[in-house]
């Protein structure tokens, strides 16, 4: 094999193809002695004995002997005298071997030369620090020895970093796909939440906003998204929150305040959040704020009607216990001369406290119903059975006044799943209230009335009494409501209505109907689900 056969491979080629080519550049300088283990398993042809670097050695001196031989010879025989023109045969010969010798020298100094950048470029282009070390200790000359050792520490350094390098990469990617995952998820809460959420950053832009948010303020993401506040929410008083929140010192864990948008009212919580900036000149962090709005319209409204019960509850005993207590101080007084005063007085006394127990029976059932702690035993119940067990109880109240109380029931196939005692109680209270509202010689009508295609059946008391201000229909089945003009017919609490409307939807899951007209009559309805 020839030095033309030498090929020098491009950086980017494999140990493998490196190792063959420095092999097959090898040229026929002795005779082969051994076989050598290629670095990955190439079969390479190498030399025992004398080591690469030993060899150039020889074969410079044997090629300088006889230069300089020749050179002494040349310039000798010039030197002297000679009688012959022309040069002598033996000078001739001396020339000759001369330019040989000198040719033989450079054509050795270019193969050792080109023997050594073959092994340095395998080395270099090596992936296997071993393989190469072991073939460039070999292949060298012993005066770019120092060099390729050299390079092979350099080699070694640059292959530690872009290994440490690649390695760094890893986990960065990794790091970075985890807080990509983790970003992604925060924002699916953040969206999945029913109550409106607001993220700005340090210049009060928006960067994330909820659904909620954006029904609530009108506005539409991505499009918002880092528009100033004062754009996207025309609430200056929360803007202005939410930038006083923004400034605040960040040890200032967060913010709660109530805020009202129109007919609502919010809770705002508004905590610090970094905006991934770092510190400006003068040391002061950059953070956005994390803005939650729960509306609390509804609790409020709750707070102020518990509020507003309490204090009717209080009203509402203090007249029956007044009553009670002025009587009994009476009747301790003295005051009752006679045994016709006394039981008068012990009448009025039974009346109110009977009025008392009604009160707080209904309050308790009411509460307990609203509470869901009612003890309800459902079970089919024919609706013209307990409609008529009601009318049979409230008959001589009415036939005291001289009301006639006339019914239409149905068969009692027709049933509805029902509480017996409840449903009873609120038929009874419909009852009662069109005896107490419908003057003497009045007429009550009790119907029960099947309604096949919805099959649902309908218990309806009508009566001819004073009926109810078209302006007080709405409020009828509030708590303690009670219409002002009938308020001298009879005496009440204001929670039968309340507690019926309870029995019938909460309980049964039915509806109530009323109709009615001053001075003509009511007519109050109940609808019930019919069971199989
Ligand atoms: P109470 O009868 O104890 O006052 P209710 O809740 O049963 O309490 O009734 C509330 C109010 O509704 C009554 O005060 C009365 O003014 C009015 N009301 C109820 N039923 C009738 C009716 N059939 N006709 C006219 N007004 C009625």
């Amino acid at each position: 094999m020839n030095q033309s056969q030498i090929q020098l491979k491009p950086w980017s080629q494999t140990e493998d193809d490196a190792a063959e080519t420095f092999a097959s550049a090898e040229p026929a300088l002795s005779a082969p002695t051994s076989v050598m283990p290629a670095p990955v398993g190439k079969t390479v042809r190498t030399f025992s004995g004398t080591s690469w670097p030993g060899l150039d050695r020889i074969r410079s001196i044997h090629a300088l002997v006889p230069t300089a031989a020749a050179l002494v010879w040349v310039v000798g025989a010039a030197v002297l005298p000679t009688n012959q023109p022309g040069l002598p045969p033996i000078q001739a010969l001396g020339v000759a071997c001369l330019l040989a010798c000198a040719a033989a020298i450079v054509v050795t100094a270019w193969r050792t030369r080109r023997r050594a950048m073959a092994a340095l470029e395998l080395s270099i282009a090596s992936t296997s620090r071993r393989a190469a070390g072991k073939w460039g200790a070999a292949a060298l000359g012993a005066e770019i020895q120092p060099l390729w050792e050299a390079v092979e520490r350099q080699t070694a350094e640059v292959t530690r970093q872009i290994e440490q390098l690649l390695e760094e990469r890893k986990e960065l990617g990794l790091e970075l796909s985890l807080i990509a995952v983790q970003k992604r998820q925060a924002e699916a809460i953040i969206r999945s939440m029913s109550d409106p959420v607001l993220v700005t950053d340090s210049y009060d832009q928006l960067v994330l906003a909820n659904p909620a948010a954006e029904e609530l303020f009108g506005f539409k993401c991505p499009d918002a998204l880092r528009q100033p506040l004062t754009v996207l929410v025309a609430d200056e008083k929360l803007v202005a929150l939410i930038r006083q929140a923004r400034e605040a010192d960040t040890r200032v864990a967060r913010r709660r305040t109530e805020h009202e948008i129109g007919e609502q009212v919010f809770a705002l919580t508004m905590s610090p959040v970094a905006s991934g900036q770092s510190e400006d000149e003068v040391g002061v962090e950059h953070h956005g704020v994390v803005v939650l709005l729960r509306d609390i319209t509804k609790e409020r409204k709750a707070a102020r009607l518990k509020s507003e019960f309490v204090a009717q509850v209080a009203h509402e005993l203090r007249t029956p216990l007044s009553s009670i207590r002025a009587y009994v101080e009476m009747l301790v007084d003295g005051e009752a001369a006679d045994e016709k005063t006394r039981s008068e007085y012990f009448e009025i006394i039974q009346t109110s406290a009977d009025g008392l127990g009604r009160l707080i029976d209904n309050m308790l059932n009411i509460s307990r119903i609203e509470a869901g702690t009612v003890r309800i035993n459902k079970e089919p119940i024919a609706v013209s059975m307990v409609a008529k067990e009601a009318a049979d109880m409230m008959r001589p109240a009415a036939e005291q006044k001289g009301i006639s109380l006339s019914e239409e029931l149905t068969p009692v196939m027709y049933r509805v799943l029902a509480d017996r005692d409840l449903l009873y109680q609120a038929v009874l209270n419909l009852l009662s209230n069109a005896v107490k509202y419908t003057p003497e010689g009045g007429r009550i009508h009790l119907r029960v009335i099947p309604q096949e295609e919805s099959k649902t059946i309908r218990v309806e008391v009508s009566d001819s009494g004073v009926g109810i201000p078209k302006e007080d229909l709405p409020r009828m089945f509030q708590k303690f409501f009670r219409v002002e003009k009938n308020k001298e017919m009879a005496k009440g609490t204001g929670l039968g209505l309340n507690l019926v409307k309870q029995i019938v939807e909460t309980v049964h899951g039915g509806e109530l109907t009323l109709s009615s007209e001053v001075g003509k009559g009511s007519t109050f309805g109940m609808i019930l689900p019919l069971t199989q």
